[in-house]
């Protein structure tokens, strides 16, 4: 498989990572952490009969950010800091973090690498070296697993500097080869998208060009969430000897100009946690074998992006479970697949290990229909009319919230307390009663409520204290969804997320956030907004049934939606906003599927927002979207107000945004970071804003929610956002 979840099992890392940054624990007690879960994982991988151990797939905060340190691409300005890897990362007082963004189409975000003209690359293989040694201690020999010089470069968008980064990559080698490193994985994502000409040739320079090196291990670039497509016989024509494909996503097209190679064939899917249906993976597998040299099988993608393992998983239902894999499972399915692929006659390299997990007498089949009902028949992709003109939605909700110039509001979240979730937690655990929970979460919005009146703010937020995460939560209040325990996925950093299972038809039983949304509003005369996830963001963030097209998913999740919309509304709720900041996530690594998918999750969202009356004023947020590549679908929302990540991606955006015809709020400070932004600062975003945007429809906000913040960062960064407003509005 071509990498593995390393948060731990019981996310120790993020446990550990957080005692050292919080100065609870040194930087040898947190090596000493990754140190274990390395060893537990490669233990673990070994006895579920792995033959191919990866090694340098751990990473203490995200493997982008390590190959930069690899390759020195260390910007100067972070050298001086006490610990620069996590200057890097999160940033220090007086030095803002490296950009963050989405790697590809996934939820994972990676630290954006910083390459100028003047960088100076120099190996510095330590990691990966360190990594290799210590499994060799163990007993396990290891292949070494490195982002590619074309993707690393791709995503620093510096591929112009090819020439200079290759001898890091060809010195890299030398040392593995001298060490005896037998294979190396180089990482090659990027070549699934849509390459021009140059891009091409940058893949055939370099890969000729680290090929043609005497001492090194045998070369397998992994290409994974989608088909190589041009760039497939490019490849093929250098000496690498071997290549990974996805062959969940991508298929088998071309595959024959990989006759000499050893293809890596990614037939286990490590974008889901359905069991492989076998009959599938054997086809696929038969058919790469004739036309490959040598077929090694493996995952479509690192395991990262999946929980470990389902058998830490006792609340969900047998019959769900039998149809499941996990990290775990799917390695065991790995090893079977390669074992049952073999004629008779033929001879493994090892005898059969005990797949123990494997075992599964009484799971039942493993492909088939789902569980859950029948489903409903998909939903019409109608675009839900409705609502008037934005004119005249802007004047009646103009006359109906009287706000000032450049409103001030947050994104949703205030900071989850310990205290918070330790109630939770108690009352998950049957230890706390469903009353008293509900008094405590009433409690902190009322604590949310008076500090946003405190700080002068302009519209309201309840601080979504009732949710643990903005998926999970709705998942947990809707039918066809399952949640897991244990299912922690990385999203960034010490960051996870546990994306709910939806294996069924999607309904909404019961009204979900009226309640608190009421409560909110009973404590105050300020507008209070509602607070939503769009539809293909709780599809985007959970691990979606494939039995049934994404689409038809989605709507059925944009009707739960418009239902929950409606009784907001009805309760009185001014403003209500559904995120969609996965909208961006899901588009298409290649053009041509991108209309199409952008014309359904668009109908998706207005069919969930388009019950609203024109004085129901809508927002929408989306994070760190790369908005500008889907500016017209925004558009598309036809949102009232769209509030959007800018502050860790600066003026790009602000200049890509000036077309847009409705209520605006550019993120005016980076709440992933603990930084609290000066005064001087927001109000300089605010003019870049208002360089752009005429100022009726400008409104002031951080750039997501504030949930993983303290208080204390919270008010302080609130405070100098209300006091830059203030300093604009006297100006205009
Ligand atoms: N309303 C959500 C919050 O504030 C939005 C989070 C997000 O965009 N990821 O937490
Ligand atoms: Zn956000």
């Amino acid at each position: 498989m071509l990498g593995y979840p390393r948060i731990g099992p019981r996310r120790e890392l993020k446990r550990a990572l957080e005692a050292y940054w919080d100065g609870r624990g040194s930087r040898a007690e947190l090596e000493a952490v990754g140190a274990a879960i390395r060893e537990r994982t490669w233990t673990r991988l070994a006895e579920l009969g792995l033959e191919g151990l990866p090694s340098n797939t751990f990473s203490l905060y995200d493997q982008v950010l390590d190959t930069s340190v690899l390759l020195g691409a260390v910007p100067e300005r972070y050298q001086a800091a006490e610990d620069p890897y996590f200057a890097m990362a999160r940033g220090t007082d007086g030095l803002a973090p490296l950009r963050m963004t989405k790697w590809f189409d996934t939820n994972y975000h990676y630290i954006v690498p910083e390459v100028g003209p003047d960088t100076a690359f120099e190996l510095d293989a330590a990691k990966p070296l360190a990594e290799l040694r210590q499994a060799r201690e163990l007993g396990f020999e290891t292949r070494p697993v490195v982002i590619g010089p074309v993707t690393f470069l791709l995503l620093a968008s510096a591929l112009d500097r090819l020439d200079d980064v290759l001898p890091c990559y060809e010195e890299l080698l030398a040392l593995l080869a001298a060490e005896g490193v037998t294979w190396v994985q180089l990482d090659e994502p990027a070549l699934v998208a849509d390459l021009t000409p140059e891009e091409l040739a940058a893949v055939r320079t370099a890969y000729e060009r680290l090929g043609a090196r005497s001492a090194r291990p045998g070369l397998f670039v992994a290409s994974y969430f989608g088909h190589l497509g041009e760039a497939l016989p490019v490849l093929a024509a250098t000496p690498v000897e071997a290549i990974g494909v996805d062959l969940v996503r991508g298929g088998l097209d071309g595959l024959g100009a990989l006759a000499g190679k050893t293809v890596v064939a990614g037939v286990v899917s490590g974008r889901d946690v359905w069991r492989t249906p076998p009959e599938r993976a054997a086809r696929l597998l038969s058919a790469v074998r004739e036309q490959a040299g040598r077929v090694v099988v493996s995952t479509s993608c690192s395991l990262l992006h999946v929980p470990y393992d389902v058998e830490a998983e006792p609340d969900l239902d047998s019959g769900l479970k039998a149809r499941l894999a996990f990290a775990e499972q799917k390695v065991a399915e790995v090893v079977e697949l390669a074992h049952t692929g073999l004629e008779d006659g033929e001879r493994v390299a090892r005898p059969r290990p005990d797949t123990g997990t494997l075992a599964r007498p009484d799971a039942g089949p493993l492909s088939g229909p789902l569980s859950g009902p029948l489903s409903r028949p998909p939903a019409e992709p109608v675009v839900g009319g409705g609502r008037a003109p934005y004119a005249v939605r802007a004047a009646a909700q103009a006359a109906h919230l009287r706000l000032p110039l450049l409103p001030t509001t947050t994104i949703g979240s205030f900071p989850q307390t310990g205290e918070l979730r330790e109630a939770r937690a108690a009352a998950v655990a049957g230890r706390l009663s469903a009353a008293d929970y509900e008094r405590r979460v009433e409690g902190e919005i009322e604590r949310v409520i008076r500090a946003q009146e405190r700080l002068g703010l302009d519209v309201l937020v309840h601080g979504e204290p009732e949710r643990n995460d903005m998926v999970q939560y709705f998942a947990e209040h809707l039918d066809g969804f399952a949640v897991t325990r244990n299912g922690w996925v990385q999203s960034y950093g010490s960051r996870c997320t546990r994306p709910p299972i939806l294996h069924g038809d999607v309904s909404r039983p019961e009204p979900i956030t009226v309640r608190w949304a009421r409560y909110a509003r009973s404590l105050t005369d300020r507008p209070v907004k509602g607070m939503l996830t769009g539809p293909v963001t709780i599809v985007a963030w959970s691990f979606a049934r494939d039995d049934l097209p994404l689409r038809d998913v989605v709507f059925q999740v944009a009707d739960a939606v418009r239902e929950e919309v409606r009784d907001l509304e009805a309760a009185g709720v001014p403003i209500i906003q559904v995120d969609e900041p996965a909208l961006r996530e899901l588009l298409p690594l290649r053009e041509a599927a991108r209309a199409g998918y952008l014309e359904w999750a668009v109908a998706a969202y207005r069919r969930a927002t388009s019950g609203a009356g024109d004085r129901t004023q809508i927002h929408t947020h989306l994070c760190y979207s790369d908005a500008d590549q889907i500016l017209d679908a925004i558009d598309g929302l036809d949102a009232d107000v769209t509030t959007i990540e800018s502050a860790r991606s600066g003026a790009r955006l602000l200049g890509s945004v000036g077309t847009f015809e409705r209520g605006l709020g550019p993120g005016v400070y980076d709440i992933h970071s603990p930084r609290v932004p000066g005064v001087d600062e927001v109000e300089r975003l605010l003019r870049a804003a208002l360089r752009t945007l005429p100022a009726e429809r400008v409104w002031v906000n951080p750039d997501c929610g504030l949930k993983t913040r303290t208080y204390e960062q919270v008010e302080a960064a609130l405070a100098n956002m209300a006091t830059a407003t203030r300093r604009l509005r006297d100006e205009l």
